[in-house]
C-alpha cells in the first residue's frame, strides 16, 4: 500500500486541532460553573462537555484515520463533523476547528482517492490455452500463441 503524505498532514491538522479544542474548553471550565457564567459557551455546561467530546473524537478520528489510511473517508467524516460541532465550544479559539475540518477533509480526499486504490490486475487470458498472462507479452508464455498487443 501506498503511504500517501498527505496522510500525515491530515494527521497533524488533527492532532494539533483537537488539542486546541480540548485545551480552550477546559480554559474555560472555571467560568463555567460560575455562578456570574455569561461566558464564551453558547451552550454553557453543554458546550463545555461537546467541547470535550468533539475535542477527544477530533483526536480519535485523525489518529485512527494515519492508523487505517484505507478507512480514510470514514474517519475523515469522523474528525470533520466533531470538528465543526466544536464550534459551541469556541473550537479550540476557531483555529482547532479550521484545523480539524482541515484534516478530516485531507483524509476523505486521500482516502477516496486512487493513491491507496490498489491496482488492477493486468492480466489476460491467452485466446489459445486459456492461461492468464501478463499483458506485457506478445506470446503466451505457455503455449506460444501470438496474443493481440494491448495498449497500456
Ligand atoms: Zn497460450
Amino acid at each position: 500500500m501506498i503511504r500517501d503524505s498527505r496522510i500525515a498532514v491530515s494527521f497533524v491538522f488533527g492532532l494539533v486541532g483537537g488539542i486546541l479544542i480540548l485545551l480552550v474548553s477546559v480554559i474555560y471550565l472555571p467560568y463555567v460553573f460560575s455562578p456570574y457564567y455569561g461566558g464564551p459557551f453558547f451552550l454553557g455546561g453543554y458546550g463545555f462537555v461537546l467541547g470535550l467530546v468533539s475535542g477527544v473524537l477530533v483526536l480519535v478520528g485523525s489518529s485512527l484515520g494515519f492508523v487505517r489510511p484505507t478507512q480514510g473517508v470514514v474517519w475523515g467524516i469522523v474528525t470533520v463533523v466533531f470538528g465543526a460541532l466544536s464550534i459551541f465550544s469556541l473550537g479550540g479559539f476557531f483555529i482547532g476547528m479550521a484545523l480539524s475540518i482541515t484534516g478530516g477533509a485531507i483524509a476523505i480526499v486521500v482516502g477516496a482517492g486512487p493513491g491507496i486504490v490498489r491496482e488492477p490486475i493486468r492480466q489476460r487470458a491467452c485466446t489459445a490455452c486459456g492461461m492468464f498472462l501478463s499483458i506485457e507479452y506478445n506470446h503466451c508464455p505457455y503455449c506460444g500463441h501470438a496474443v493481440a498487443q494491448v495498449p497500456h
